[in-house]
């Protein structure tokens, strides 16, 4: 079809999230693991005569349809810098949680400026394109690269990771979302509180968990993954702690807060131990819904136009 391009883009989850010192600009210095998981959003850009955004799916009504929703404002960084024309009818085709800690306005930002690049034919290095996605957000360069890759700085420094084999994971996500700066600014009154010290990770670089997943042995990852903001994400929803250990209950290797949460990943044996982890679980009544996802999955790509 002439006039508009479709790119589906996966959700993440952080194998590690280390959190360091608060920088002067407001953001926190990371090292992370980012891995990103088999859930995907659609997103499709078509030319028309103004800029647009319509969400479909269960959580649309969370999801902003206007210039503030972060496919829109992908939309308007790619044409300011191509000097293009912006208007375009974007539709998001949302299954990634949203405020669930799995980076889906990240998302939606790195499809819009895949789909977008491709409707417009630009001739765009991937440099420029992920520099472009880093003022959009710390977790979109991660979004369009996929795969699992090492973050730091904001997390918008990205370094591919070894890795080998396929990880099945059930992830448990809750009825109401947590905000990542409500995430942070708990994290930094815990810390003042001396609370969390003793297991923060910082910005130390996981070095065992590379090792690990570099192996492909799910059982030498699992102990390994870690969640600095867990600590704030728990203190702000203490249920999740029910969520963490039901998960645990239902046979799962190990759980945690996917990044400032509230949604838990529970990693799990194979693909058969992920689908009787997630029976379990929705039985539970812990989580408002419970799917299965495997990853690592490339990131960003262009797909038939729907
Ligand atoms: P992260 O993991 O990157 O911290 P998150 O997954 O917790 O983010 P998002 O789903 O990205 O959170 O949504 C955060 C807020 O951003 C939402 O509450 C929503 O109001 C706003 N938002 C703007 N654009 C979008 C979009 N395309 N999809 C989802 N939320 C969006």
């Amino acid at each position: 079809m002439m006039g508009g391009a479709t790119a589906r883009v996966p959700a993440k989850i952080n194998l590690h999230l280390g959190v360091g010192p608060l920088r002067d600009d407001g953001f926190h210095e990371l090292s992370t693991l980012y891995c990103a998981l088999s859930l995907y959003d659609e997103v499709t850009v078509r030319a028309a005569d103004d800029l647009s955004v319509t969400v479909r799916g269960e959580s649309r009504r969370q999801v902003p349809a206007d210039a503030t929703n972060l496919a829109a404002r992908a939309v308007v960084a790619l044409a300011t810098h191509a000097g293009t024309d912006p208007r375009v009818a974007i539709t998001i085709a949302k299954n990634i949680p949203v405020a669930g800690g799995m980076a889906g306005g990240s998302a939606d930002a790195a499809g819009a400026l895949v789909a977008a690049a491709r409707l417009w034919r630009l001739d765009i290095t991937r440099d420029e394109l992920l520099a472009i996605a880093a003022d959009l957000g710390s977790d979109v360069p991660f979004s369009v690269v996929g795969g699992a890759a090492l973050g730091t700085g904001r997390g918008e420094r990205l370094l591919p990771v070894l890795h080998r084999g396929e990880l099945h994971w059930v992830l448990a996500v809750a009825g109401t979302g947590l905000s990542t700066p409500d995430v942070y600014r708990e994290i930094d009154r815990l810390r003042a509180r001396d609370e969390d010290q003793p297991t923060a990770a910082g910005t130390a670089r996981p070095d065992p968990l590379l090792q690990a997943l570099a192996s492909g042995d799910v059982h030498a990852v699992a102990p390994l993954l870690h969640n600095d903001l867990q600590p704030a994400a728990l203190s702000l929803q203490p249920m999740l702690r029910r969520t963490l250990r039901a998960g645990r209950e239902a046979g799962a290797l190990a759980g945690i807060v996917s990044g400032s949460g509230p949604t838990c990943a529970f990693l799990c044996a194979d693909a058969d131990a992920a689908v009787s982890v997630a029976a379990e679980l929705s039985g539970s009544g812990v989580a408002k819904a419970v799917r299965t996802a495997s990853g690592p999955v490339p990131g960003a790509r262009l797909v038939p136009i729907n």
